[in-house]
C-alpha cells in the first residue's frame, strides 16, 4: 500500500515524501480510507501515540480543506498545549506546499491568543477544551459555522483530566449539527467508550 493510492492531491504527496514518510503506517493504512470516505463518516479508532496517528487525522483535514476561504473549517481538540502545538505543527508541515495556496494553520492555546476583538483565522484550529470553550463562547473569537470536521486526540487523557469531558461536549454543542467526528484513543474503558459513541455516533470503529 502506498500514499499514492488514497487519491491525496499532489501537494500532499509531495509534503509526506519531503517529511520522509515513504509508506503508510499500519493506523495510518487502516484508518484513511475510512476517514476519507465521502459523504464522510465518523471515526473512533484506537491508538497509542507513536502510531501515526497524528498523520491520519491529519491528512483528513487536508484534503477536505477549501483554501478559497480563511474561515475555520476543521477543529482538533487535546488534552495539553504541548500536545495542540505539536499537532499543529504536524498539520503546518504535512500541509507545506498548500501555505502559498491560502492554508493557515492555528493554535488555540492561551500564549497565542490574537488579541481581545480580533478572530482566530485559519482553516485548520487546533487546541485545548478550555480554551477552545472560551474562544468561541466567552471571547467570540472563532467563528464555527464553517467547521466541518471535530478531531478529538487523546480521549482517554482528556476524560483523566478534571473538566475537560464537559468542556469537550459544551464545544461540540457549538458547532454545526452533522459534522464528521474523528476520535482517537489509546484505551477503551466503559467510560471513555460511552463518551466516544456520544461524540461520533454510528462511527467506523478501529482496533489495532
Ligand atoms: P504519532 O503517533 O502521530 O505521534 O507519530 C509518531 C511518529 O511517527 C512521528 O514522529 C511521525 O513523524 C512518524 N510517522 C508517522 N507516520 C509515518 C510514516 N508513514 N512514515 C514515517 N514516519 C511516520
Amino acid at each position: 500500500h502506498a500514499f499514492e493510492d488514497l487519491e491525496l492531491r499532489e501537494e500532499l504527496l509531495r509534503g509526506l515524501a519531503t517529511m520522509g514518510f515513504r509508506k503508510p503506517s499500519k493506523i495510518q493504512e487502516r484508518a484513511l480510507p475510512l476517514l476519507l470516505k465521502n459523504p464522510p463518516q465518523n471515526l473512533i479508532g484506537q491508538s497509542q501515540s507513536g502510531t501515526g496517528k497524528t498523520a491520519a487525522f491529519v491528512l483528513n483535514m487536508l484534503s477536505r480543506v477549501n483554501l478559497d476561504s480563511k474561515a475555520p473549517q476543521f477543529l482538533v481538540l487535546a488534552p495539553t498545549r504541548e500536545l495542540a502545538k505539536q499537532i499543529a505543527g504536524v498539520a503546518g508541515l504535512m500541509g507545506m506546499f498548500l501555505h502559498d495556496k491560502g492554508l493557515q494553520v492555528v493554535e488555540a492555546v492561551p500564549q497565542t491568543l490574537p488579541p481581545r476583538g480580533q478572530m482566530l483565522e485559519g482553516q485548520i484550529v487546533v487546541g485545548t477544551p478550555g480554551t477552545v470553550m472560551d474562544v468561541i463562547q466567552r471571547k467570540r473569537q472563532l467563528d464555527v459555522r464553517q467547521i466541518k470536521v471535530l478531531t478529538l486526540d487523546e480521549a482517554d487523557n482528556m476524560l483523566d483530566l478534571q473538566g475537560m469531558g464537559d468542556q469537550c461536549k459544551r464545544v461540540k454543542a457549538m458547532l454545526p449539527k452533522n459534522i464528521q467526528t474523528v476520535l482517537f484513543s489509546a484505551t477503551f474503558p466503559p467510560q471513555v467508550l460511552e463518551f466516544a459513541n456520544l461524540f461520533a455516533p454510528n462511527a467506523n470503529q478501529l482496533t489495532l
